[in-house]
C-alpha cells in the first residue's frame, strides 16, 4: 500500500492525525515543525517523537516534496522552475532577486493552467487543468528552501499560474502553513494574493483572517479595454470591482495593490490616466505600473521606457503612490506561464 503523502497538512490536520495514532495532539505540531520548519523528511530522526510513533509514521506516511523537471536562469538572475505534478501536469514558480532592495520574491502557482484566458497570458492559453492542493503550492516554496536554503526568499506573491482566488481554500490554507512559526515562519504580511478581479472571491478573503497583502491586477479601468485583455471583466465589471475592493479595504484595514501592465498604444494614453485616477477614487491603495512582458504569439507589444515614466507622471499627481517595476527574466520565459506552456506543446 502507498504511504499517505503528509505535505500539505496543516497544523489541525497533524494534530488529529497524532490523535489517530494514539497520541497527544502536540504530538502533531512536533511533527508540524519537524517537516517543514526543520525539513528533516526521516521520521527516524525526529528524536523528540516516541519510537513507536515514529515507527507508525514509518510505516504509513511520506512526506515527498515536488520534483523539479527543468530550471531556467535569466542574465538578471531570475530562476524559473518548471515541476512537474504527480499526474503529470507542469506548474512554474520564478523566483526574483532584487540587488537593489535585497528582496528575493517567490512568484508561486496555485492551479495547473487557467480557466481565465487573459489574452496577454501564456497560462491563459492553456486552460485550466486543475486547482493545486495545499501541498502542491506549499511544496514550490519548500523545494526553494530545499535548494537555496533558509534565505532563499524573502517575499511570496500568488502571481504563478492561476487565479488564486478561485482556489482559495487551498490558497489560505497553504498560507498557514507558510507563516506558521512552527511551519516555514514566512510572515503574511510578506506575501501578496493577486487576482484578476475575482469579486466573490474578494468578499470571501475580506471575511478570512488571512493577513497576506491583496493585489489586483487591473491592466485596464475602460471597460471595453479590460474586456478586450481579460475576457473575466466582462463578469466582473469595474463598478462592481470597485465596490468590492473598498469594502475588502474596510474589513481588513490596508490598502490593496493595483497592478497595471502598459500595452503600447492600447491602454498608455491620457484617457486611460482620467479612467485609472477615477477608478481609484477614494480606495487606500498604492499602483505598481510595469511593461508588458510580450508571450510568443501575442499581438501587444512592451512601450518604451518614455512612454511608461510619461504615463507614471500623468498618474501621480491624481492618484498615490505610483511605483514603475522592471519586468524580468525576459530571456527565460519568466512571465506567467510561458515556460509551462512551451513544455506542454513539447510534449
Ligand atoms: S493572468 Fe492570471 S488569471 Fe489571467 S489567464 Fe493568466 S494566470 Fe489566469
Amino acid at each position: 500500500m502507498e504511504k499517505r503523502n503528509l505535505l500539505g497538512y496543516t497544523v489541525a490536520q497533524m494534530e488529529d492525525l497524532a490523535v489517530t495514532l494514539g497520541e497527544k495532539p502536540f504530538r502533531g505540531r512536533q511533527l508540524f515543525k519537524w517537516l517543514y520548519k526543520i525539513r528533516q523528511y526521516d521520521f527516524e530522526m525526529m528524536t523528540d517523537l516516541s519510537r513507536s510513533l515514529r515507527q507508525r509514521l514509518s510505516d504509513g506516511y511520506a512526506f515527498r516534496g515536488l520534483d523539479a523537471d527543468q530550471t531556467a536562469v535569466s542574465k538578471d538572475g531570475t530562476r524559473k522552475f518548471l515541476f512537474r505534478l504527480n499526474d503529470g501536469h507542469p506548474i512554474e514558480t520564478v523566483l526574483i532577486p532584487d540587488e537593489e532592495s535585497g528582496r528575493r520574491t517567490a512568484c508561486v502557482s496555485s492551479q495547473a493552467g487557467c480557466a481565465l484566458g487573459c489574452r496577454f497570458c501564456a497560462t491563459g492559453a492553456m486552460g485550466l487543468r486543475r486547482n493545486l492542493g495545499v501541498g502542491e503550492i506549499v511544496g514550490q516554496l519548500l523545494h526553494l528552501r530545499d535548494e537555496h536554503g533558509d534565505g532563499a526568499f524573502t517575499n511570496v506573491v500568488f502571481m504563478g499560474m492561476g487565479e488564486p482566488l478561485l482556489n482559495l481554500d487551498n490558497v489560505v490554507d497553504a498560507i498557514g502553513i507558510i507563516s506558521d512559526g512552527a511551519g516555514l515562519s514566512h510572515s503574511a504580511r510578506k506575501t501578496t494574493i493577486s487576482t484578476c478581479g475575482i469579486i466573490p472571491g474578494i468578499r470571501k478573503l475580506a471575511d478570512t483572517r488571512c493577513k497576506a497583502w491583496l493585489a489586483v491586477s487591473l491592466n485596464a479601468a475602460i471597460q471595453e479595454k479590460r474586456e478586450k485583455i481579460m475576457p473575466v471583466a466582462a463578469t466582473y465589471r469595474l463598478e462592481n470591482l470597485a465596490d468590492a475592493v473598498k469594502h475588502y479595504t474596510q474589513v481588513t484595514r490596508t490598502r490593496v495593490t493595483f497592478e497595471y501592465a502598459l500595452f503600447e498604444g492600447f491602454n498608455d494614453t491620457m484617457d486611460d490616466v482620467m479612467a485609472f485616477s477615477r477608478f481609484v477614487k477614494g480606495i487606500p491603495c498604492k499602483i505598481n505600473l510595469l511593461a508588458y512582458n510580450p508571450v510568443s504569439g501575442a499581438e501587444w507589444k512592451a512601450p518604451s521606457q518614455e512612454k511608461i515614466d510619461w504615463f507614471a507622471k500623468q498618474l501621480y499627481p491624481r492618484v498615490p503612490a505610483v511605483t514603475v517595476r522592471r519586468s524580468r527574466g525576459a530571456d527565460i520565459d519568466a512571465a506567467c506561464g510561458q515556460l509551462a506552456g512551451s513544455s506542454a506543446r513539447r510534449r
